[in-house]
């Protein structure tokens, strides 16, 4: 069993191993045979294992720096697109409390809350007034 281990730990010397963009990999591989048992198209199975054998090339590869900057491109792509998901509920939630107006003059946007009738709007930025529904 510890020859087996040390057998192991001689090969993966010197390779990249997982890393997050290898964890997305293997966990999309993985959705995609789930989803295969119920889409029983053979593509599904296909692209799952093409997906796998990716992963699977990353992991023992030896170009240690290409492996590492696709990562870094991975985490920058998932980190815009979680960032523009958040964004998006934020405005969700306040969209229900407030309302968001431009000012006419500067183009500075101010919240207001929702449901007070017509208010007057003051612009923190150039001190213009101006009266909307809110
Ligand atoms: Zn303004």
């Amino acid at each position: 069993m510890n020859q087996i281990r040390n057998q192991l730990i001689k090969f993966m010397t010197g390779r990249y191993g997982a890393d997050k963009l290898g964890r997305f990999l293997t966990a999309t591989a993985f959705v995609l045979l789930v989803a295969g048992l119920f889409i029983r198209n053979p593509w599904v199975d296909f692209i799952a294992a093409a997906v796998l054998l990716v992963s699977y090339y990353r992991m023992f590869s030896r170009n240690i720096r290409r492996r590492f900057e696709e990562n870094q491109k991975f985490e920058r792509v998932s980190f815009s697109i979680a960032e523009t998901f958040r964004r998006w509920r934020f405005r969700l939630q306040q969209g229900s409390k407030f309302h968001i107006y431009k000012c006419p003059s500067c183009g500075q946007k101010i919240r207001v809350p929702r449901g007070k009738g017509k208010i007057k709007i003051h612009c923190p930025k150039c001190n213009t007034d101006f009266i909307k529904k809110s």
